[in-house]
């Protein structure tokens, strides 16, 4: 339903929170979010998800308050398959908790994708489509590929609409996103950047924005953007200027 998105110097969590309740008036069942919390001397970046069913609110009670992570992605839940649950509450991840992905819409041939990686190994904790998502990516990066790369060939697998925000904590320096009949905005900050599904989950952290169409792709990082499309091509893209009053 939701879609938020942060990577840049701070700390992701405050604007993940905050986005997430600006889109509470679409509604939605559950919410959740996932860091990337930084590499320390003795150990490497790492993923860290809180999810929730119910409010916004009850999940920024939930949130630890070590939540730490300059990398971050959050979704508001409209379950379409499986329950509302904790469980069932996006991000999902796959089976080593390394990557991480929020979904708007319906992957239609997800029984088919499930079997299949199930059969490779992939070991399913919820009832979504959306998890699909996670182990498909997880097994196109065994390939040796970016991030990038992986979620182009995952997604030619899909069918089905997205939107979706993918955090890996092995390229905590990226979120690649992408956009098929489900909307994805980018918002270009002072070396930060933000995506959401909505362009009023970042207007009052941004004015210049950029509106992926439906087959793009875009890789954020906190200094800049690239789009491409399903098939690598590179599309340029110049931010546009939100003018309403916030
Ligand atoms: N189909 C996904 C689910 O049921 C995403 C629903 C949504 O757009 O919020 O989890």
């Amino acid at each position: 339903c939701g879609i938020v998105a942060y990577i840049g110097p701070k700390d992701a969590s405050p604007f993940l929170l905050e986005g997430l309740q600006r889109l509470e008036y679409r509604g939605y069942d559950s919410a959740g979010v996932a860091v990337v919390a930084p590499a320390t001397k003795s150990a490497p970046a790492k993923l860290r998800v809180c999810k929730a069913k119910g409010r916004v609110a009850d999940l920024a009670a939930a949130l630890p308050a070590r939540f730490k992570g300059t990398a971050g992605i959050g979704h508001t839940r409209w379950a379409t398959h499986g329950v509302p649950s904790d469980a069932n509450a996006h991000p999902h991840t796959d089976n080593e908790g390394r990557i991480a992905v929020v979904h708007n819409g319906i992957v239609e041939n997800a029984d088919e994708l499930r079997a299949k990686l199930a059969a490779d190994g992939a070991v399913f904790r919820s009832e979504t489509d959306t998890e699909v998502l996670a182990h498909l990516i997880a097994a196109h990066r065994a390939d040796g590929g970016g991030l990038e790369e992986a979620v182009r060939a995952a997604l030619k697998l899909v069918v089905g609409t997205y939107g979706i925000a993918v955090l890996d904590a092995e390229q905590p320096d990226r979120i690649v996103v992408a956009r098929n009949g489900s909307p994805i905005v980018l918002g270009i900050g002072e070396k930060e950047m933000f995506a959401a599904s909505d362009v009023s989950a970042l207007v009052r952290y941004t004015r210049q924005v950029v509106h992926l169409e439906d087959g793009e792709l875009a890789t954020v990082r906190a200094d800049g953007f690239r789009t491409f499309t399903e098939d690598a091509r590179t599309v340029t893209r110049k931010p546009s200027t939100v003018d309403w009053e916030v």
